[in-house]
């Protein structure tokens, strides 16, 4: 096992990889243009909001997916938020008073529209951390500072940036800031091509080569140097399966139906009989069996009717005809079928 950090964590990676933060995507616009941007082809340059893999229509649906996974905290992506300054604000304003004023709030931003009126209305919205996706020095970080927020730089590892790496961390030491994180550099559907041309070579299933190396020997680099800087680096390992997972387990505790199964995996199994009229059906067996209502659902996804283990054999009497099978899902709000048996 690796130390991937010196120094400590920020507070909003801390929650992060419990889980328990949301994560708030405020819009797809933004006006960089990183060549190695992995935004997905539905949000990249699209004014779309989503909290966690909801789609967002209404504010309200925000606060359930926070309420879904008990969040302790907010990360406010894009996208540049800052592109979409007032609705960032609003959001900050409603998450705060919705959860409270412990519920911690960071928002990244690329930092071109980092004016010291933007940051300043950030702070007093209720914004607790910033972090900048900058490879060099910017006024928005002595901005934010002054303004009292946490403050840090977040950036991918790129093979043969070790100097440049190297530079930023000691000028955010000097300058007082309050960590800087690096990412692994991960190959995405839409940065592929750009990828290739510059040589980057894929290694495991998504994740550039030599990079993950390159973090460590900074993380490494900054604990000999003795830095005060925090330095922390998140592998796509940990971001997807570590705190992905977590986020999973919080959320299905949180919507798991009586008569579904809790997997080890952190998947949600149950039965599924199939019939032509399950709304029918279901309230004859509700009455036939004495149930609550709440111990049998009518399918999303097929004519059908989901049912608790303890009822099967009675169901197999009632229904001999009708096929029985196991299927298995994400705790996702729509729920994806993973498998089914
Ligand atoms: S700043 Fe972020 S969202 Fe904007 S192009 Fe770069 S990686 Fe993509």
């Amino acid at each position: 096992m690796h130390i991937d950090f010196h120094g400590g964590l920020p507070k909003g990676c801390e929650i992060c990889l419990r889980g328990a933060k949301l994560v708030l995507f405020i819009t797809g616009i933004c006006h960089k243009n990183c060549y190695y941007c992995p935004l997905s082809e539905k949000k990249k340059g699209r004014d779309v909001i989503y909290a966690n893999e909801v789609l967002i229509e209404k504010d309200l649906e925000i606060l359930l997916e926070g309420r879904a996974i008990d969040a302790e905290g907010t990360g406010i992506t894009g996208g540049d938020p800052l592109l979409r300054l007032r609705r960032t604000l609003r959001y900050i304003k409603m998450l705060k008073e919705f959860f409270g004023s412990e519920h911690h709030i960071h928002l990244y931003t690329n930092g071109i529209y980092a004016s010291s009126e933007a940051i300043f209305n950030l702070k007093r919205a209720g914004l607790d951390e910033i972090r900048f996706h900058i490879m060099d020095k910017i006024k928005g970080l002595e901005i934010a500072k002054e303004a009292g927020l946490n403050v840090g730089v977040e950036v991918p590892a790129i093979p043969g940036e070790e100097e440049r790496l190297k530079k930023l961390a000691i000028c955010l030491e000097r300058m007082g800031m309050d960590f800087l994180n690096i990412n692994q550099l991960e190959f995405a559907p839409m940065n592929f091509l750009q990828f290739k041309e510059r040589g980057f070579e894929l290694e495991g299933n998504n994740v550039v080569k030599g990079s993950e190396e390159l973090a460590l020997k900074i993380i490494k680099w900054a604990e000999e140097e003795g830095l005060e800087l925090k330095v922390h680096y998140c592998s796509s390992l940990k971001k997807d399966q570590l705190q992905y997972k977590m986020r999973m387990m919080r959320r299905r505790k949180n919507i798991i139906r009586p008569y579904e199964e809790a997997l080890e995996d952190g998947l949600i199994g149950k039965f599924l009989v199939e019939v032509e009229e399950p709304y029918s059906i279901r309230r004859k067996l509700i009455k036939t069996l004495k149930l609550k209502p709440n111990m049998i659902g009518v399918s999303m996804y097929e004519k059908g009717l989901e049912i608790p283990r303890s009822i099967l054999s009675e169901i197999n009497k009632i229904l001999p005809k009708a096929k029985v099978k196991y299927v298995k899902e994400l705790p996702t709000a729509i729920r994806e079928r993973i498998e089914e048996s």
